[in-house]
């Protein structure tokens, strides 16, 4: 563990009754990733400094503990998650990362997936907007402007599978035969449990936020029609925790059209729902139409890639897991080795995580100065490789150029 020993009154988050406070000089852990991790977390944590310093005048700031996960904690610890990675976190509360390789072999888990259990960051989070400049194969990209909160623990990501021919797919078989259900037994079997508390916590989480954020509706999806007992009951519970816990700020949506013309009144949240195939199609066809998005793992899953390809890909989508105490904020993108150590790649994803971050500690004024200049960069066609080659007349930048040119472009 390293610390950035600048500031000695750097304190840490605290949390009680739901909440979160966060002191003026604030301690954050970061895990810097495997692969091109070090190039992105360099120009990350660099902007965000800038960003605070420019937003709040030395009166906040972000002191930084550096956390080993990966190949750089297994190279000095001979563990890839150390137990005081994971203590420091637990400790601080928030955190941002790069990519981290999941090692093969061993039966080792994902230490992605490892930490959102570990820390039960029930809420993947991401936000999926356009950037003017950058190529989509969409005619009309700037329409899709949404955010996805996606289970993060059950339904498929549960992980529970039993492999074709063994003693525990035989025995499941059975036990489903003996319930009337024809399964052959040269099957695979995998489970898919979806939880009335999970799913709930879900839906709050994503309600909450269209609510502060002043969003205009949730929309549930779902693949109820066919699986009525996990998928179907999302819907239902999704609807009844709208009902119960936000009588006054949400309003179904047929309430909107059979009182109010199709118009949601101001100040309301309208709730609805979608079969995520429709979804699909929605997406692409009526973009503008939908806000925030609550729905299950596996459809989050497809959901999240392919809003981030209609805006022009997942290089720039940035993503958060966040449960009721702890939030991790990390670049959507793996560790593209063959690019590692270059200082070519693109350090959107993870600056635009950082973006989550700083909203999440209600640092706004900064968060707002990082992502306009983000956009004034780009819009000045400043970009590294992956966005330059589809872009006509571009200047080409390194990773650390590109932090530089949107440090240069903020403006208070
Ligand atoms: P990847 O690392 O995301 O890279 C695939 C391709 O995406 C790269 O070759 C590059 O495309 C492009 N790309 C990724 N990040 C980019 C960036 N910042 N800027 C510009 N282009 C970028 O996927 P992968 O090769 O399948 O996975 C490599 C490792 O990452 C695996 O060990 C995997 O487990 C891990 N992984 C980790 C996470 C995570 O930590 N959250 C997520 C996914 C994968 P071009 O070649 O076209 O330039």
């Amino acid at each position: 563990m390293t610390m950035d020993t600048k500031k000695t009154s750097a304190s840490k988050i605290t949390y009680s009754k739901g909440k979160i406070s966060v002191p003026h000089n604030v301690l954050i852990p970061y895990i810097e990733g495997d692969g091109i991790g070090p190039d992105i977390s360099k120009a990350t944590l660099k902007v965000l400094n800038a960003a605070v310093e420019k937003a709040y005048k030395g009166e906040k700031n972000i002191s930084w503990i550096e956390v080993l996960a990966g190949e750089k904690a297994f190279a000095s610890t001979k563990e890839w998650l150390p137990k005081e990675t994971l203590d420091t976190i637990r400790e601080m509360k928030v955190a941002i990362k790069g990519p981290l390789t999941t090692p093969t072999g061993g039966g080792i888990r994902s230490l992605n997936v490892t930490l959102r259990q570990v820390f039960d960051l029930y809420a993947c989070v991401r936000p999926v907007r356009y950037f003017e400049g950058v190529a989509s194969p969409m005619k009309e990209p700037q329409k899709l402007n949404v955010v996805i909160f996606r289970e993060n623990i059950e339904d498929v990501y549960s992980g529970i599978e039993f492999q074709e021919g063994t003693k525990e797919a035989r025995s499941v078989i059975d036990y489903l035969r003996s319930l009337g259900h024809e399964i052959r037994y040269d099957s695979g079997i995998g489970i898919k449990p979806i939880s009335e508390f999970r799913s709930k916590r879900l839906v709050k989480k994503a309600i909450e936020y269209a609510i502060k954020h002043g969003r205009k509706s949730v929309t549930l999806v779902h693949k109820g029609n066919i699986m009525k007992f996990t998928e179907g009951a999302f819907r239902q519970w999704g609807y009844e925790l709208a009902k119960t816990e936000f009588p006054k700020e949400t309003i179904f949506e047929d309430e909107v059209y059979s009182k109010y013309h199709g118009k949601t009144p101001s100040g309301q949240v309208q709730i609805n729902d979608r079969i995520a195939d429709n979804m699909f199609q929605q997406l692409i066809t009526r973009p503008s139409e939908y806000s925030v998005i609550a729905t299950t793992n596996l459809n989050g899953d497809y959901l999240s890639d392919a809003c981030a390809a209609q805006v022009g890909g997942l290089g720039i989508a940035p993503g958060g897991n966040i449960g009721d105490e702890i939030a991790i904020f990390e670049a959507t993108h793996g560790t593209a080795p063959k690019y590692a150590n270059q200082d070519k790649v693109n350090p959107g994803s993870m600056i635009l995580s950082g973006v989550m971050m700083l909203e999440y500690l209600g640092w706004d004024s900064a968060g707002k100065l990082v992502e306009n200049a983000f956009e004034t960069t780009i819009k000045q066609k400043r970009v590294t490789y992956d966005l330059e080659r589809h872009m006509q007349g571009a200047t080409l930048l390194k990773t650390s150029e590109f932090a530089d040119a949107i440090i240069e472009n903020m403006k208070t």
